[in-house]
């Protein structure tokens, strides 16, 4: 690949469209460019990343006894209709109509057309287990899409979906996936943390997502996790032992009273007021699950688990209210909620920390009034749930020993165990030895393989460029010919690109006539591993300089060892 034939437009600067470094860096060094919000083209290098890093997930899904298969990414709305998806899934799914104005879906996900597929195909469940799966193009309408591939609006993904006679075969499916991925990722030379994470929209029982760990700002979600063990969990779905045993306190309980509390509407406002500890209130949070009505009551100095809150209240997701109907339901403006006489029409979900608390502090439901030596004979719990967000530093929910650390990574894989959502609603089912129809068992399995290119670039870069990771690299060595003006060097470096190619490495040949400096900066820039550079000084001494980009030392070798030495550290 000639530099002075392809297509690589580098910038000098930083774009201002770009937030995280690594999308910068793939603009910068001539990877991709956006042609509308959300939405981008893959330039030549780019083309290459994403080939070799579909062609490694690819080979483990066959390894993995999974089939290959291409779905249409338009597809009729009906079959959304069907699973409930249609509206679930809100502005996010991308709608049109077609020319009959029927209304159309482009794919962000294929659990409707998969099970369309084998629905009407596997009557017999001794065609089970089944595995299929396709890389391809899908869409999600992003409210503001932004970092470049980790959150477009198209962007290409390999979907498989398992199909299973029972809970036990899924079981076995799920753990294939896990194993691929894990392969998958580490052959693509990125090391992954399986995090235990929440189904959401997607549905079913048990979901997880593989995190490649970074240091930087596209760290776009905390993960929790056991240095002692391997647990480990989104910050949504992650547990822990309290920190402290829940003190069953010595404290009397006291009469409660009220005390005026002008202004004090935060917690801190609060605290800083009375002069007490957090830990000393508990909050109460009004919510909406449905139909119904939710306090939600934690301790002062923990966060709320919006996910844990749904799973207590029973319902898929729960939305705060807005001030004006918390004043309507508790007669006092947001931020003097409590517990103590809060009508039947309000379930009071506790989390478990405060079901052990004595003399604490609460909302009085009056403005400017809290409630001192408040205790639970005071009020009414409906249900007692962990609710609050789990934190660094206390135990581990698995081994009990280990302190949760937290760290931040970017999403490249999911598994969903999803059972018989789909294949109920949209009757795929399979006939038993005993002929009754039983719904197929589901599983999906995610891997975004632009996203992954990004999360590499995300996780190694200098302040120079990108330093791909060999398996992924869009070349496996970058020729720089130091002076192409010169026609002795330019003929010297033509046959170096002549050698290396013959020798079944990948070059990218930098022939352009720039100054050397232009070109090492590019080639720091673009971020091959190796880079090989032919110049006077080493034609003069019959060797030439070989560099790894991680690395700030050359080496050099003798031309005629100079196909050998590469082999050897690429291939050892
Ligand atoms: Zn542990």
């Amino acid at each position: 690949m000639r530099m002075s034939r392809t297509f690589i437009p580098t910038l000098r600067e930083d774009p201002a469209e770009a937030e995280l470094v690594s999308h910068k860096l793939l603009l910068r060094a001539g990877y991709i460019r956006k042609l509308t919000a959300g939405i981008y083209i893959y330039l030549p290098l780019m083309q290459r990343v994403l080939a070799k890093i579909s062609r490694i997930v690819r080979e483990e899904m066959d390894k993995a006894g999974a089939f290959e298969i291409t779905m249409p990414v338009l597809h009729p709305a009906e079959l959304w209709q069907k699973t409930g998806r249609y509206n679930d899934l809100g502005p996010e799914l991308m709608r049109l109509h077609d020319r009959h104005d029927r209304p159309m879906v482009l794919g962000g996900t294929h659990e409707e057309v998969v099970t369309e597929l084998v629905k009407g195909e596997l009557r017999s469940y001794r065609k089970l287990p089944l595995n299929l799966y396709q890389i391809q193009v899908k869409f999600r309408d992003e409210i503001r899409p932004r970092f470049g591939l980790m959150r477009g609006r198209e962007f290409i993904m390999k979907d498989a979906y398992s199909f299973d006679f029972d809970e036990a075969g899924l079981d076995l499916s799920y753990q294939k996936m896990v194993d691929a991925y894990q392969a998958a990722f580490a052959r693509c030379g990125l090391d992954t943390v399986m995090v235990e994470s929440d189904t959401g929209a997607m549905g079913g029982k048990s979901a997880h997502e593989f995190m490649v760990i970074v240091d930087t700002e596209g760290g776009e979600a905390t993960i929790l996790s056991c240095p002692d063990c391997d647990y480990a969990a989104n910050l949504e779905r992650a547990e822990s032992l309290p920190k402290e045993q829940p003190k069953s306190s010595s404290e009397a309980p006291r009469p409660r009273s009220a005390v005026d509390t002008p202004n004090a509407k935060t917690i801190e406002e609060v605290t800083d007021f009375l002069n007490v500890k957090a830990n000393r209130l508990v909050k109460t949070l009004l919510y909406r699950s449905g139909d119904q009505l939710i306090a939600a009551l934690i301790r002062g100095d923990r966060q709320i688990n919006e996910t844990k809150l749904a799973h207590a209240a029973g319902g898929p997701t729960v939305e705060m209210l807005d001030g004006p109907t918390v004043e309507k339901l508790t007669g006092a403006p947001v931020g003097f909620a409590g517990p103590v006489g809060l009508g039947r029409e309000v379930t009071v979900i506790a989390d478990e920390e405060v079901a052990v608390m004595v003399n604490f502090i609460v909302g009085a439901n009056a403005r400017d009034k809290h409630l001192v030596d408040v205790n639970l004979s005071d009020f009414r719990i409906d249900k007692t749930a962990v609710i609050r967000g789990a934190e660094p530093a206390e135990r581990c929910p698995r081994c009990r020993k280990g302190r949760l650390v937290s760290r931040r990574g970017i999403e490249v894989g999911n598994t969903f165990k999803l059972g018989t959502k789909y294949s109920q609603a949209l009757g795929a089912t399979v006939t038993d030895d005993a002929g009754n129809e039983r719904p197929i068992i589901m599983g999906s399995y995610g891997i975004g393989i632009t996203r992954t290119a990004q999360a590499a670039v995300e996780r190694f870069h200098d302040e120079r460029g990108i330093i791909w990771p060999g398996p992924i690299a869009p070349a496996d060595c970058h020729l720089v010919c130091a002076n192409s003006d010169d026609a002795a060097l330019a003929r010297a470096a033509d046959q170096v690109y002549e050698s290396l190619t013959q020798a079944g490495l990948f070059v990218l040949y930098d022939d352009r006539v720039e100054r050397a400096g232009v070109k090492f900066a590019d080639a720091d820039l673009i971020g091959i591993p190796w880079r090989v550079t032919v110049g006077a000084k080493g034609l003069a001494k019959g060797t030439w300089e070989i560099k790894r980009r991680d690395r700030d030392a050359a080496e050099s070798a003798p031309f005629d060892q100079l196909v050998d030495r590469l082999k050897q550290e690429m291939w050892p």
